[in-house]
């Protein structure tokens, strides 16, 4: 199982994360920054945990990419 965590506020809205892993984030066209789907909020951390491995690569991607250092991937 993945755990991903976006601390959404710090966001800069490269767009990076959605170009890397679609299946996972999206650009809010709302205030510009991106949603991680189908997290919940716990006070600005996003959180979802994820039951499909095959995602573990985009979004490793999306971390190691993300040029705020927001998005946090963990595997179980
Ligand atoms: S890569 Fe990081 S800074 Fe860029 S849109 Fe995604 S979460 Fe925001």
């Amino acid at each position: 199982m993945l755990i991903i965590t976006l601390q959404r506020a710090k966001c800069i809205g490269c767009n990076y994360c959605q170009e890397v892993a679609p299946e996972q984030y999206r650009m809010s066209k709302k205030d510009g920054k991106a949603v991680l789907l189908h997290a919940r909020d716990r006070n600005g951390f996003h959180t979802v945990k994820i039951h499909d491995d095959e995602l573990l690569e985009v979004n490793l991607k999306a971390e190691e990419g993300c040029p705020s250092k927001i998005i946090k991937v963990k595997l179980q």
